[in-house]
């Protein structure tokens, strides 16, 4: 076996609604996020990452925007997608760690249930998964709450194929 990592990023803006999904939880806030799908940057920066840890391209290559079969889906199905082919090749994963920049909403309520949604949708135990916040101190287009950015790495556990 050998130990691969991968990283992602994803930023979504903000429009009229009354609640965002983030980290596979819907939380109460005065605007949502756009996107063809729940446009949940945290899943999308974590998909990413899985699938970077194993060379797999990226979500818009197994989940195509244009593609109407995923118009408002959950994005743990790209989740669960992206870990069903780690273990397609007879990997596990490690443990992954996302950070969510936002002014607001506030995250830390809900890191305990974004852990657990995660943790389902891998099926990994939630120690493996590290859910982490912080402001961009009012600064950009986070900072006057035009959007929402999240960052997030995995490592996994591979069979070595070379
Ligand atoms: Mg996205």
């Amino acid at each position: 076996m050998e130990t691969r990592i991968g990283t992602g990023y994803d930023v979504h803006h903000f429009t009229d609604g009354d609640a965002v999904w983030l980290g596979g939880v819907e939380i109460p806030h005065n605007r949502r996020l756009m996107g063809h799908s729940d446009a949940d940057v945290a899943l999308h920066a974590l998909t990413d990452a899985l699938l970077g840890a194993i060379g797999e391209g990226d979500i818009g290559i197994h989940f195509p925007p244009s593609d109407p079969q995923w118009k408002g889906a959950r994005s743990a199905v790209f989740l669960r997608h992206a870990g069903d082919l780690v273990a397609r090749r007879g990997g596990r994963i490690v443990n992954v760690d996302v950070t969510i920049v936002c002014e607001a909403p506030k995250i830390a309520p809900h890191a305990a249930a974004m852990q657990a949604t995660i943790g389902e949708a891998l099926g990994i135990a939630t120690s493996r998964i590290a859910i982490k916040a912080t402001t961009n101190e009012k600064l950009g287009f986070i900072g006057r709450e035009e959007g929402i950015v999240a960052m997030a790495s995995a490592s996994v556990e591979v069979p070595r194929v070379d």
